[in-house]
């Protein structure tokens, strides 16, 4: 059962714009921008005014369309989407945005986050006999929409999002409307920009620098935009809560130079860095960071602790991330062909490995081993985030319980596991104070639910984990 709707909407990232004349390339770039949140698919839907036009395949976004072929794409406004998917999540029927086609209003739907009630609304739809045609919960808001009985779209989309729950940031395009909708809890980034005249919304401030747009404000939690050539509206459909934007996209997601709900995610990594040495301190000769996720806090540890940061460990570009290797064999083939240990860097030193996060064990395990065989005479694992418990309900792909090493075994196991000479987290309370700092919790507060067990949302007893099974 769980595999019929897997989390495939998971990161993701999606982007928007209305009212530019060259609205699929802007869409191409920002989408350019955020490749690093889905390798697997990418799609970007516009529209004249009359029609929907659609591209969309499996792949990077290169693969899928090319810079000479915007013409494809007729229109002044439009949204895009890069998948990131699950094994099993990603074929083509499940790229988005998913279009839905009718004689009166075609719609366009584009998706990051995870339903928790996914389940339940499926069997409540399929009851209805509606027919479902992907593992996509983005289908499902599709479906709601549809059978809401409102005429005003507005409506039929508020009456949808107050049946669905989970995290969620939405970008819906019409002929003549986009709609845009971020979940209650803000579990998911979203920000809005300018370009000139046009309106531009992304999952990171990195596609707005990418296009030369200028960042505005962020979507709040529980807001419904509506943006036509009348300008824009927006309302909201749920009573206000406290922020709970997910830490993982500061630890690990986010690229380091997107700034999130207004904070910028290489300085906050560097926090994390420094809080890590002053919290588990360590003697060594150098400071070494995985690329390219754990770069900042790295530094930051380095600068904390006064011990030289040094490129210890090298990545090949061209190799994707590795959780994105469907099996555990093919994952830890991965980690090999991306990273290399600088020998003449690390041989008899005693190192500093400095890494975002441990979610399976694999990716410490091998580098440890990688900067054993370089010479590196001992190698202490500091990991930048605390050990990671529980699973993840919101649409980031860390596993179910059974595959999270932190969830079944000590630290010292861990450290045993991992083959190194000392292993140490950074703790809840640190991880806040580097995002939250001294920021209203109300607007700032952050998810920390895989770390803490805190769930932001009610979890369905049916919830789909957006399970990787290797
Ligand atoms: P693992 O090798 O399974 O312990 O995964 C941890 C590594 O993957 C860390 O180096 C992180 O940079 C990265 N990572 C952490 N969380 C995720 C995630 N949800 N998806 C992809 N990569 C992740
Ligand atoms: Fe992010 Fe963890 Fe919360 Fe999931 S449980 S949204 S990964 S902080």
């Amino acid at each position: 059962m769980l595999a019929e709707i897997k989390g495939i909407n998971e990161e993701c990232g999606i982007f928007a714009i209305w009212g530019h004349e060259k609205a699929a390339e802007m869409t191409y770039y920002g989408l350019h921008a955020l490749q690093h949140r889905g390798q697997e698919g990418a799609g970007i839907v516009t529209t004249d005014g009359e029609t929907l036009h659609v591209h969309k395949g499996l792949g990077l976004l290169n693969d899928v369309l090319s810079e000479g072929e915007f013409s494809k794409l007729p229109g002044q406004s439009a949204i895009g989407h890069v998948l990131y998917g699950a094994e099993g999540g990603s074929g083509f029927e499940n790229v988005q945005p998913l279009v839905f086609r009718s004689s009166k209003t075609s719609m366009a739907i584009a998706h990051n986050g995870n339903l928790v009630n996914a389940h339940a609304l499926k069997n409540q739809l399929e009851a209805q006999g509606s027919i479902l045609q992907t593992t996509s919960d983005t289908e499902l808001l599709a479906h709601l929409i549809k059978r809401s009985g409102h005429l005003e779209m507005s409506e039929a989309i508020t009456a949808a999002l107050q049946m669905i729950k989970g995290s969620y940031a939405f970008s819906l395009l019409t002929e003549d409307q986009l709609f845009i909708a971020l979940d209650p809890r803000g579990i998911r980034p979203l920000s809005i920009g300018r370009l000139g005249e046009a309106y531009v919304i992304a999952s990171e401030t990195c596609a707005f620098d990418l296009i030369g747009a200028t960042y505005e404000r962020e979507v709040q939690p529980g807001e419904l935009i509506t943006i036509s050539d009348e300008g824009l509206q927006t309302q909201t459909f749920s009573t206000p809560m406290r922020r709970k934007l997910c830490a993982m996209e500061y630890v690990y997601f986010s690229r380091p130079d997107s700034d999130l709900n207004g904070v910028n995610v290489h300085a906050s990594r560097k926090i994390m860095g420094k809080e890590l040495a002053k919290e588990v301190p360590v003697v060594a000769d150098v400071v070494t960071g995985v690329p390219d996720s754990s770069i900042s806090a790295a530094i930051g540890f380095s600068e904390e602790s006064g011990i030289p940061y040094e490129l210890g460990l090298i990545k090949n570009r061209y190799v994707g991330r590795t959780f994105i290797q469907p099996s555990q064999e093919l994952r830890e083939q991965g980690v090999k062909m991306k990273l290399s240990a600088v020998r003449g860097l690390v041989d008899g030193k005693r190192v500093v490995m400095v890494d975002d996060s441990i979610v399976r064990g694999t990716t410490s395990k091998r580098i440890v081993r990688l900067l054993k065989e370089a010479g590196a005479k001992e190698v202490h694992v500091r990991i930048a985030s605390p050990p990671m418990n529980n699973p993840c309900f919101y649409g980031i792909d860390t596993s179910n319980k059974g595959e999270l090493i932190a969830a079944n075994h000590t630290v010292e196991e861990i450290r045993e596991i991992i083959g190194a000479d000392s292993l140490a987290f950074l703790s809840n309370e640190a991880l806040e104070r580097s995002i939250v700092a001294d920021r209203d919790m109300e607007q700032h507060g952050i998810c920390n639910a895989c770390f803490t067990g805190n769930y932001p949302t009610e979890i369905y007893p049916d919830t789909v984990l957006p399970a990787y099974k290797a």
